[in-house]
């Protein structure tokens, strides 16, 4: 399923057209292009995987009781 949407007040880099840039999403696959001139440019998909260490791995805390 490709889904566009006009970015409204992006400028194509290549013939310089205003209003004439669509984000295309499909899946997975995320561009920009232009309506004017077919310019494209692939742009990078957001994050879907949050790079984040996992925890739990080491050993388990214990907390020593002081009194
Ligand atoms: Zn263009």
């Amino acid at each position: 399923m490709i889904r566009r949407r006009f970015i409204a007040g992006a400028t194509c880099p290549e013939c310089g057209a205003l209003d004439k840039i669509v984000r295309v999403e499909d899946g997975d696959m995320l561009w920009m292009e232009c309506v004017a001139c077919g310019m494209r440019k692939d742009l990078d998909a957001e994050p879907s995987v949050a790079e984040l260490p996992a925890e739990g791995g080491g050993s388990p805390v214990v907390w020593k009781s002081g009194k």
